[in-house]
């Protein structure tokens, strides 16, 4: 029997999920659908309640109910302890498993599809929402010299620190964070300082607004990265080109590795991502 997946959001009539699940159905051969439901913003659990008792196996969650998906699941794997936010649900006798797998899909396409080490690097993030809380310990495992987290509201990125700051970065090594090596500061207390990554984290360009940033953030040979894709990465990326950093992305690379990721958790096969990246670009 077919299994069903699906993602949840509100609105979620633009997601590319089906589209990317699809491809690595077909690439992996598993006999699997996968669809976009729209839950009603006061009826997510409802709504999965009601798509577990149909036969679901798993599901994606997007904007605004990660945290929801957060408190429903019953089991959680490291990384959405440390995010507090679930995009992956994994449906089976035990309850519904829940993980996060956008700050791993973050570094993969930072690392693999852009081939930029982030080794050594001097990072700013930008934003201290759940897409910047998802990446900082994904980021810190790479070993960067620091991550700066920058927000607007201020007092939420000195929450993030505080929380961050001695946490294990990876399981892998088991090495607490250094509290120096991670820094909360405001957008105008960046003025003067140079960053070879600079990744915006931020909401801002979905709402079509600006961030108010100082000149000379980007390195020489600094890669600018925008978590947004399509129209909501334009903003920011017209900035860092102005700006002269040499090298701009978008959030595309990071939603394909983070579905390949969710796909492994769900199928215990991870598809290859760099056929269905190139799938995405040309319908760009
Ligand atoms: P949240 O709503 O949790 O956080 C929004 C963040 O943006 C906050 O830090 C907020 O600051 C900041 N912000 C919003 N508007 C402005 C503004 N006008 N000026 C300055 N700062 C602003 O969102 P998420 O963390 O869930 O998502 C952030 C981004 O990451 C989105 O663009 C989303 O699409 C993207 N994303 C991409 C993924 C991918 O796979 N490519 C996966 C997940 C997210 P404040 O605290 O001051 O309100």
């Amino acid at each position: 029997m077919t299994d069903r997946y699906a993602v949840f959001g509100n609105p979620v009539a633009h997601s590319r999920s089906p589209l990317i699940h699809a491809a690595f159905a077909r690439q992996t051969a598993q006999d699997l659908s996968y669809e976009a439901v729209l839950a009603p913003l006061d009826g997510f659990a409802g709504a999965i309640r009601d798509f577990v008792a149909a036969g679901g196996k798993g599901a994606n969650v997007t904007v605004p109910f990660k945290e929801e998906a957060f408190r429903l699941a019953s089991r959680h794997s490291p990384r959405a302890l440390a995010a507090k936010a679930v995009n992956t649900l994994r449906f089976d006798a035990d309850g519904a498993f829940g993980d996060n797998t956008d700050g791993t899909g973050l570094v993969a396409d930072i690392r693999r599809n852009l081939g930029f080490r982030i080794s050594g690097t001097r990072i700013l993030l930008l934003g201290a929402g759940g897409a910047a809380r998802g990446g900082i310990l994904p980021l810190l495992a790479q070993g960067p010299a620091c991550l700066v987290i920058a927000n607007r509201t201020v007092e939420k990125a000195r929450a993030l620190r505080e929380e961050f700051a001695g946490a294990v970065a990876t399981s892998q090594t088991s090495t607490p964070v250094p509290a120096a090596a991670l820094v909360a500061t405001s957008f105008s207390a960046l003025a003067g300082r140079e960053f070879d990554l600079v990744i915006n984290a931020t909401s801002a360009g979905l709402a079509g607004a600006h961030l108010d940033l100082p000149p000379g953030l980007f390195a020489p040979d600094g890669l600018a990265y925008d978590m947004a894709y399509g129209r909501g990465a334009l903003a920011f990326l017209e900035f860092a080109r102005t700006h002269r950093a040499s090298r701009l992305a978008d959030g595309l690379g990071m939603l394909v590795e983070q579905a390949a990721e969710a796909f492994c958790v769900w199928r215990g096969v991870r598809p290859e991502t760099a056929s269905v990246l190139t799938m995405l670009r040309g319908e760009q």
